[in-house]
């Protein structure tokens, strides 16, 4: 049997509502930032390279070997074989900037395309010319995570692993106290078990450039730490493709640029598997610089390679509308991406810090 209704409740509800209205209710409650250095645009969209599949131009060991694994004769199959998880769920439940052939562009603003002055960027939503060397300097500015790590909210709920032994400096953990397990460094919070003590010894067993582990035990270690702690925000940088470019290993940057997808799918499929991920779990995936195009140019990128300042950018969560690949849209700066991690969280962090980048709205939703 129906009671009336108090018109004081009525106009409360109808209030709710209409609030609600104006505002879609946020879903995002974490945020993954995935990123691998220096992958580019070029094979993301195009897919592999014929012309780098060589021992010319790419020192490519076993050629056939590659070409079964990565060569298909149309560009879409192309690229599906190198990131299925990129181009299945991805393009089909969330958003992917960066394909200049479709009026899409993402670019660095810093004008330096290397690696410090791109991780600054991101993370701090901002250029910074002083930072224009990779050297262990720490980091003068605030990241949006030192920013975010000062909320009660997000208070050792931020975890950071990187393949690259600068991020300590970059997150300057001796100011942000940030959780930041980087380089050979073994990780050694608590509870450090079995597997995580095998993946100490791994990394650094394992170890071919200085400064920098294979990206394999950084990621599994990431991820053991964070289905164990289950921090809000959980950063993670690999490497390998950037080491293997440089190298001129076109073989070995493809790989890991695979492996770098099959990551974002782990990830992915771990979130939606766990209760305080599923469904309000935002993944960003980007990088810090592109490399040249030409046929030497690839294995490289900074100044001298202007077109390095290209680079990508895709979004997977339940408050981004499903656009898929990006279609004649503004250009999208890597200087956006700070604000628009902080935005999904519900923080307003162009407010506080005014010369970040604005959050991207499209994938926000509005
Ligand atoms: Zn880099």
């Amino acid at each position: 049997m129906l009671k009336r209704v108090p018109a004081l409740l009525l106009s409360v509800i109808w209030v709710a509502v209409a609030a609600w209205g104006a505002e879609p209710a946020r879903k995002t409650h974490n945020v993954i930032l995935l990123m691998s250095d220096g992958l580019r645009w070029q094979d993301v969209f195009q897919g592999a390279d014929a012309q780098l599949m060589t021992e010319e131009n790419g020192h490519v060991a076993n050629i056939p070997r590659l070409r079964e694994q990565f060569w298909r004769e149309k560009p879409q199959a192309r690229r599906e074989a190198l990131m299925p998880f990129l181009w299945s769920v991805v393009a089909r439940q969330g958003q992917i900037f960066g394909n200049p052939a479709l009026g899409s562009r993402v670019q660095v603003t810093n004008g330096k395309n290397f690696s410090y002055p791109g991780y600054n960027e991101i993370l701090c939503g901002f250029a910074d010319p002083r930072i224009d060397s990779n050297d262990k300097v720490p980091n003068p500015n605030s990241t949006v995570l030192e920013w975010l790590s000062q909320k009660t909210a997000f208070q050792l709920q931020i975890a950071a692993f990187a393949a690259w032994d600068v991020f300590p400096y970059i997150l300057n953990t001796a100011r942000s106290h940030l959780f930041v397990n980087a380089g050979y460094d073994p990780m050694l919070a608590p509870p450090v078990t079995p597997e995580i003590e095998l993946l100490n010894r791994i990394r650094v067993e394992t170890g071919i450039w200085e400064g920098e582990p294979l990206d394999a035990p950084v990621f599994r270690t990431a991820l053991a730490y964070w289905k164990q702690h289950k921090p809000k925000v959980l950063f993670l940088s690999l490497g390998e493709g950037d080491e293997w470019a440089h190298a001129g290993r076109y073989d070995m940057y493809l790989e890991a640029a695979h492996r770098f997808d099959q990551y974002a799918r782990e990830v992915w499929e771990t979130a939606q598997s766990m209760e305080e991920y599923r469904g309000k779990t935002t993944l960003i995936l980007a990088v810090d610089h592109g490399r040249g195009a030409g046929l030497q140019e690839w294995i490289g990128h900074g100044r001298k390679h202007p077109d390095s300042k290209d680079v990508w950018l895709a979004v997977l969560g339940p408050d981004t509308p499903a656009l898929g690949e990006r279609k004649g849209v503004p250009l999208v700066t890597e200087s956006q991406v700070a604000a628009t991690l902080a935005a999904l969280l519900g923080e307003d962090y162009d407010a506080a810090v005014p010369q970040a980048g604005k959050p991207v709205a499209d994938v926000m939703g509005r």
